[in-house]
């Protein structure tokens, strides 16, 4: 039933897509978007149609076909406020462009970048900032294929800083959850660290945010994992149970 709906909000978001996309100038000839997020439309999405809404971008960029934004029409349309559909906490991955990968615009996502994107309380209070107070509908975390912070937790580095320990740490509840020898060069386990990972974060931001845990719980908003496929661009859901 769920998949129906999450199939039907996709074909729905898919016509919309391509009616956004083809909004262009007067001449006709140049096709470029100039509509930014509204609060009206921020507001008349649900969660599964804005999750819908990234999942078709994400086909587009998969497909090499970006909608063509007029981005200075853009920049000058979210002067005054902005109100973004989602929040997105990614690892800080130069191989993973959040907002390319999922062909969002200026205005369009919020994006919390921290390596191995693991979550702590200022990413908590930026993800309760986001759905609490500018009113974006998903939460999206986002692991990726072969990431350098978790495959270095799994082989313990050690660079003298406690900074980089600090951080590596945030990884062991999900090592220690894999099944498996810890073996960064085995790609099937290092894969499995960081969907884990996925699952940690989704866990834990639940758990220690009340204002999402209540969001979510009333159906204002999501909380998903996907995990970047590094080889193909493409983003695969990770499930969402909670
Ligand atoms: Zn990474």
């Amino acid at each position: 039933m769920r998949r129906l709906k999450i199939t039907l909000v996709l074909v729905f978001s898919m016509i919309f897509a391509v009616g956004y996309s083809k909004t262009t100038g007067e001449n006709g000839d140049k096709k470029l978007v100039r509509e930014v997020m509204t609060k009206e439309l921020q507001q008349s999405m649900t969660p599964d149609a804005v999750l819908a809404d990234l999942i078709a971008g994400n086909e587009r960029y998969l497909k090499n076909e970006l909608i063509r934004r007029d981005l200075p029409a853009q920049v000058k349309a979210t002067t005054t406020g902005q109100n973004p559909k989602a929040v997105i906490l990614s690892c800080i991955d130069s191989r993973v462009p959040v907002e390319m990968v999922f062909d969002q615009g200026v205005g369009d996502v919020f994006v919390a970048r921290v390596a191995g994107n693991a979550e702590n309380e200022d990413v908590l209070g930026s993800i309760e900032y986001a759905v609490g107070v500018a009113g974006s509908k998903l939460v999206m975390v986002l692991g990726h294929e072969a990431c350098g912070a978790v495959k270095s937790a799994v082989d313990k580095l050690d660079v003298g800083s406690e900074n980089v320990t600090h951080l590596l740490n945030q990884f062991e509840p999900a090592i220690q959850q894999t099944a498996g020898e810890r073996d960064s060069k085995n790609k099937a386990y290092l894969a499995s660290v960081v969907k884990a990972n996925v699952h940690v974060t989704v866990d834990d931001i639940r758990s220690r945010s009340r204002i999402v845990k209540q969001m979510e719980d009333d159906g204002k908003i999501s909380v998903v994992g996907a995990y970047y496929s590094l080889k193909d661009g493409k983003v695969h859901m990770l499930g969402q149970d909670k």
